[in-house]
């Protein structure tokens, strides 16, 4: 599964090679001809990431919504036009590169309006200058649910993915059983800062970088996370415990990230 940073990047990317330029776009798997035909010919005015959903805004106010889910892929390809390759569901193809998207959990037209629902569905991206925090932080700050869990709920704030949670709660010694609602703002505008570092370095540099002396060459995974999926904590070197959170795997020092009390 992509976290937000690997959406954001191919934004930007997709924004450099089709903004302004008036696209073609079809469906060779078949499975979205009806929609290709509404948007081929017309001006792609901006490609934006709204935490995991990707978007390509035309000048005809229609928009096309990608969300990649588990199986979904992108690929750029320069023109001219190559075959294919696997179930393409959608091609966009500009001036010089195409873009192919392969097995999106979720590819549709959205007009003006489906598009303004959609934005309000999906909480506040920490990757976004727009983004409004508040709406996160006043949802959390009611809420009895585990700050672990809420901050993988994409309708609470986006952008931040299984093993960015992990990371960002160890950095600011928040244990992820922790309620929403025992949290202080203060709290909150350190995740929420710490969050927004990180995933602009995450976009950067194509990697998940969560410790502060991270080598500048290509280190390997293991060297650029402090505790997901270690065994010893690095500030305090006590043992690091292993959780499920919604099946999904997270990790903590019990020192450093002391547990609620019952
Ligand atoms: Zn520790």
């Amino acid at each position: 599964m992509p976290e937000g940073h690997t959406i954001h990047r191919a934004a930007n990317d997709h924004r450099r090679l089709l903004k302004g330029r008036v696209l073609r776009i079809t469906s060779p798997q078949g499975r979205f001809s009806d929609g290709a035909a509404r948007l081929s010919g017309s001006r792609c005015d901006d490609v934006e990431a709204f935490g995991k959903h990707l978007v390509y805004r035309f000048d005809t106010g229609d928009v096309l919504h990608i969300h990649l889910g588990l199986f979904g892929r992108i690929r750029k390809r320069k023109l001219p036009e190559p075959d294919p390759v696997g179930a393409v569901r959608v091609r966009l193809v500009g001036d010089t590169h195409l873009v192919d998207i392969n097995g999106p959990a979720i590819c549709e037209v959205l007009d003006p309006a489906q598009f303004a629902r959609l934005k309000d569905r999906i909480g506040p991206d920490v990757l976004r200058a727009d983004a409004d925090r508040e709406r996160a932080f006043t949802r959390i700050l009611k809420s009895r649910t585990g700050i672990g869990r809420l901050l993988m709920n994409q309708s609470v704030l986006s952008g931040i993915g299984n093993i960015y949670r992990t990371e960002i709660l160890w950095r600011q010694n928040i244990h992820p059983d922790r309620a929403g609602k025992d949290l202080s703002r203060a709290d909150l505008e350190r995740i929420w800062t710490d969050a927004a570092a990180l995933l602009v370095l995450g976009v950067k540099h194509n990697a998940i970088i969560t410790v502060d002396d991270a080598p500048a060459g290509k280190g390997r995974y293991r060297e650029r996370v402090n505790i997901f999926n270690k065994d010893r904590c690095p500030a305090c070197a006590g043992p690091v415990t292993r959780l499920e959170i919604d099946n999904r795997r997270a990790f903590v020092c019990a020192v450093c990230q002391p547990a609620p009390r019952p």
